[in-house]
């Protein structure tokens, strides 16, 4: 216990020469956390000697160094998961920066008319976009797609028993389950049919029989039942509701605004699609196959979006500013499909071909061979995936740089330094090797990835 005393102390610490320049509160701050582990590390028995004060004022001021680096940041996804939710799913490209970057700036006229110089309201701002996308209506936008079930559901249902599919009642993440949200917004729930198939006159059965009065449609999103199925497609359901006067209501999730034969993908139906189809409102995100920004984008009839738009609700969910911004300037793009299909990212890291993403491969294994001393440099057929619970069934066929070492070296451990480092890089370990996909590899990042290995084994060669 003597020995804990040759602690360097707090005092000494904040006068070292090391923090000349560094606010004291910031010294002593990051002194206090590294003296109680230091304390801890030596109590334990897992530190044998105690720093010198040099050591100590050195371990304080890398704290304080690390601390500088803001805790979200940006980072390289190689793992050619497109919609990685944990990374932030879509990611957006050059052309968002620019035209955000004004309103980032100063002042804008998120809820102000400049016509008219009166009130305005902030969903004007993409409103006419997504009506002239999707052919709706009527749209508004709110936080999240969950947002804008929980809206929808609370507005149009509250009170009134809800009909939906025994094989659509899902979780979809974490905390997100069907039935839950349809209690939670004041609904009741009517389970239509079985799990694996559920037909048209179920829902009948379910509004003759057991009052339902709204129904609701959604979308499985990250699963799918093969095998004996049979469900009800949004347009029998629609064309089922007006003839019967009940609302239909979709939760699409995650849905594409441009027509899959234009990305060569078997994708499902869109937004327009829907509703063409019939259905009175529908939700999807906009960071899922959209490629904006997190949003539940609302559309469908005048009179229902209206309501919601006016709801109490609806404040608690709303966007802002820099989200209109985002999605204002990606729903553009949409105005030109050829144009969306390139300037998207995630529609350009969906639908690229197989063979740009050989290329690609092979010209990153050429930069990794000459860096990558000890480990075996090829490139390899993959699987990439949608992510974001979005096309769970839709394998996206690519390339992919494999390396896998030829001595002792632990792939877990290369995986670990290119996450930690300077600037992070996610890789996907598969059958022992490190893969690194291009597929998800945005503009100029292949030579990023690169640096980041040069430094790691940089710094091998010396340690
Ligand atoms: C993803 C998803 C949600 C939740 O959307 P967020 O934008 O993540 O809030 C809700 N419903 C379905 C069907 C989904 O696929």
């Amino acid at each position: 216990m003597a020995q804990l005393n040759a602690l360097p102390n707090m005092n000494a610490l904040l006068d070292h020469a090391r923090f000349k320049d560094i606010p004291r509160e910031r010294v002593k701050r990051a002194a206090s956390e590294v003296l109680d582990r230091l304390r801890d590390d030596f109590m334990s028995g897992a530190a044998k000697h105690l720093p010198t004060i040099d050591e100590c004022a050195e371990l304080i001021f890398a704290k304080i160094a690390r601390d500088d680096v803001p805790n979200l940041r940006g980072l390289i996804n190689a793992t050619g998961v497109v919609l990685h939710t944990n990374l932030g799913r879509a990611p957006l490209g050059e052309e968002v920066h620019a035209a955000v970057a004004e309103v980032f700036r100063g002042y804008c006229n998120l809820e102000y008319e400049l016509e008219t110089g009166q009130r305005g309201s902030r969903h004007a701002h993409v409103e006419g976009l997504i009506c002239e996308l999707t052919g709706a209506q009527a749209a508004m936008v709110v936080n999240n797609n969950a947002a804008a079930t929980v809206l929808m559901l609370g507005v149009l249902a509250r009170g009134k028993k809800v009909a939906i599919s025994r094989g659509e009642l899902v979780e979809i993440g974490g905390s997100f389950r069907v039935p839950e949200i349809i209690l939670e917004s004041g609904a009741e729930l009517v389970e239509v049919g079985t799990t694996n198939k559920t037909r048209l006159r179920d829902y009948a059965d379910a509004v003759s029989n057991k009052g339902a009065e709204v129904l609701l449609k959604v979308h499985t999103s990250n699963f799918e039942i093969k095998g004996f199925t049979e469900s009800v497609s949004i347009a029998q359901l629609a064309e089922y509701g007006a003839a019967n006067g009940l609302p239909v209501l979709y939760d699409m999730g995650a849905c594409f605004l441009l027509e899959s034969e234009m990305l060569g993908l078997q994708a499902g139906e869109t937004a327009r699609d829907a509703i063409a189809d019939g259905a009175d409102v529908i939700c999807f995100s906009g960071d899922k196959l959209v490629g904006a920004v997190q949003t539940g984008i609302i559309a469908g009839r005048a009179d229902m979006i209206e309501a919601m738009k006016k709801h109490p609700l609806a404040r608690a969910v709303r966007p802002d500013k820099l989200t209109l911004a985002v999605l204002e300037t990606v729903l553009r793009l949409y105005r030109d499909p050829g144009e969306a299909r390139r300037r998207v990212p995630t529609l350009a890291m969906l639908s690229i071909e197989p063979e740009e993403l050989r290329r690609r491969a092979q010209e990153l294994a050429e930069a990794l061979g000459t860096v990558c001393g000890g480990w075996d440099v090829e490139v390899c057929e993959t699987t990439d995936e949608t992510g974001g619970g979005a096309l769970p069934n839709v394998p996206l066929p690519g390339w992919a740089v494999a390396l896998r070492p030829q001595g002792t070296q632990s792939v877990t451990e290369l995986e670990q330094k290119l996450r930690r480092g300077h600037e992070p890089v996610i890789i996907r370990i598969h059958n022992g090797a490190a893969l690194i996909s291009p597929r998800t590899l945005l503009h100029g990042q292949g030579e990023r990835v690169a640096d980041a290995f040069r430094r790691i084994f940089a710094e091998e060669g010396q340690g």
